[in-house]
């Protein structure tokens, strides 16, 4: 039986932020909490990339992050998901043509879905991620 069904019902988050106003980074912890109840999708935060299924990915990349991100990347098991999670990551939004932003997420990364917003609600997060669930 391949990982991809196993990951239909228990599905680990890694929250990784690349420089930003945080704002999204909020609304990605926010979605975090039991008021949204994630889990009964089988979604759970885990602070460990090599535990991950999924990268929750928040910001434009700032040169200085562009290695951590791409060390962190290389570090996460197989089938990488990434889910770039606002204007920053998927476009650089306010940040872009900044003198150290080196691009938005899938300039460095495969991205398997976007979830646009400055920032985007839960609800928009949640959805990003079962759709990316259900096509698994
Ligand atoms: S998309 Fe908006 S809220 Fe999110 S990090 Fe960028 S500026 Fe902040």
């Amino acid at each position: 039986m391949s990982k991809l069904w196993a990951l239909k019902k228990s599905i680990w988050v890694f929250h990784l932020c690349s420089g930003s106003c945080n704002n999204c980074d909020i609304e990605i912890l926010d979605c975090l909490t039991p008021k949204f109840d994630l889990e009964r999708f089988g979604i759970i935060l885990t602070g460990s990339i090599r535990h991950a299924d999924v990268i929750l990915a928040s910001g434009a990349i700032t040169r200085k992050a562009l290695p951590r991100i791409k060390r962190v990347y290389e570090q996460m098991p197989s089938p990488k998901i990434v889910i770039a999670i606002g204007g920053c990551a998927c476009s650089c939004g306010i940040f872009a043509g900044s003198y150290n932003i080196v691009g938005p997420f899938d300039k460095v990364l495969p991205v398997t879905a976007y979830v646009p917003g400055c920032p985007p609600k839960p609800e928009a997060m949640i959805d990003g991620v079962v759709k990316v669930i259900n096509s698994l």
